[in-house]
């Protein structure tokens, strides 16, 4: 039996692998970071003697100190042997370790939080993006690590036209985010799509599918290279320390923003929901009106989408102006909302062989085309 973690967005330490009745090991921190939460792992199985399938019993003992422990109540890890299905595996969490129970078919098998979504496909999402008449594919700069900082500019500035921005993988190891991407990515370039003609006749979206390139490849759960929450540095970024954010901002601020949406994943609640910036000094009636007005669209666009369950609202004024959302809804006063895709699954809507998976959230992103159809002559 060996595991190994050594590979893009890998993440785990191995304690003791000698017996698969009881395999101990661990969750890496971020660098220079408290957080961790994230895991992917190989796991090449053992075979017994006579080729009989071997059930493998991996602990995870150190989740209890992670970042959400909310986040392992009801939560099952995924397993992918191609590395491109990944179904949930039984999974159990007693307050302490979490622990994987694998019967392997076959002779390795990958293990992760969620579907993962690699350096190479972030990649390829871009450049065959670029392919499209309307898009052009820029770099704004240069992270820690060195790796660029990419932006999607799809269609054209014009009179009167909105603009539109994306961002997503603040966190990097809320994966979803990226697949929730590529599926609007997807459709906004489809010249036979309707709704993204019309769309773009009317506003110009720039899209940033990772914000987080070093920590997405360094296998981290919420921080880049040297261990900053990139959703807590928008009042004051810096390229000592983030310049993800510096280098996204700058060219905000050339822009303009009409509309910001920043993708992510959450950890505990079990559903889809957004989150708005209601507690910024700007805000007032016609953000409220234009948020209440996104909502009931996505909600009647998508049993996916749901305004029941979310995180408790910011008092007027108390908004914390370090996030994302936060500061674009207040420097712009535009309508801007952090999507919410769950780690587990959407329970008014289980799917008990895959969950919340990456193809769900590519569908989602899909339909948020559709809901910003709706609004996009509003935005101004
Ligand atoms: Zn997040």
């Amino acid at each position: 039996m060996q595991i190994s973690d050594n590979f893009d967005s890998g993440n785990i330490r191995v304690i003791d692998a000698t017996s698969p009745d009881n395999i101990q090991l661990e969750i890496k921190h971020d660098n220079q970071s408290e957080f961790f939460q994230w895991f992917h792992f190989k796991l090449q199985a053992d075979i017994s003697a006579d080729n009989e399938a071997v059930e493998h019993v991996i602990h995870l003992n150190n989740a209890g100190k992670a970042a959400y422990v909310e986040g392992w109540e009801d939560y099952q890890a995924v397993a992918s042997y191609d590395r491109d299905h990944w179904f949930r595996v039984p999974t159990s969490y007693d307050g302490e370790k979490l622990t994987i129970t694998l019967t392997p078919e076959y002779d390795s098998v990958y293990f992760a939080y969620f579907s993962p979504y690699s350096y190479e496909r972030h990649q390829d999402l871009l450049h065959s993006a670029q392919l499209q008449l309307d898009c052009r594919l820029q770099v704004l700069g240069q992270t820690l690590d060195g790796r660029d900082m990419s932006l999607l500019k799809i269609g054209e500035e014009g009179e009167g036209k909105r603009v539109i921005w994306l961002t997503a993988r603040q966190h990097p190891g809320e994966t979803m985010a990226e697949w929730f991407i590529e599926g609007f990515i997807d459709r906004l370039l489809d010249e036979d799509d309707g709704v993204a003609r019309a769309l773009l006749n009317k506003a110009v979206f720039y899209i940033v599918p990772n914000m987080n390139p070093d920590g997405s490849v360094r296998g981290h759960l919420r921080t880049n290279a040297v261990g900053a929450n990139l959703n807590r540095e928008w009042l004051t970024p810096t390229m000592e320390r983030s310049p993800e954010v510096f280098l996204v901002r700058e060219k905000m601020l050339e822009t303009g923003v009409d509309m910001f949406l920043d993708i992510h994943g959450d950890e505990a609640l079990p559903v889809n929901f957004v989150a708005g910036c209601e507690g910024v000094v700007a805000y007032d009636e016609r953000h409220k009106a234009l948020e209440d007005k996104f909502k009931e669209i996505l909600v009647a666009i998508t049993p996916e989408f749901q305004d029941e369950r979310g995180y408790d609202k910011d008092e007027p004024g108390k908004a914390n102006p370090t996030v994302g959302t936060n500061w674009v809804g207040n420097q712009f006063k535009c309508l801007a909302y952090t999507v919410e895709m769950p780690f587990k699954d959407n329970d008014l809507l289980p799917d008990y062989s895959v969950g919340w998976s990456d193809t769900r959230s590519s569908l989602l992103g899909r339909d948020f085309l559709t809901g910003i159809y709706h609004m996009v002559d509003e935005l101004r």
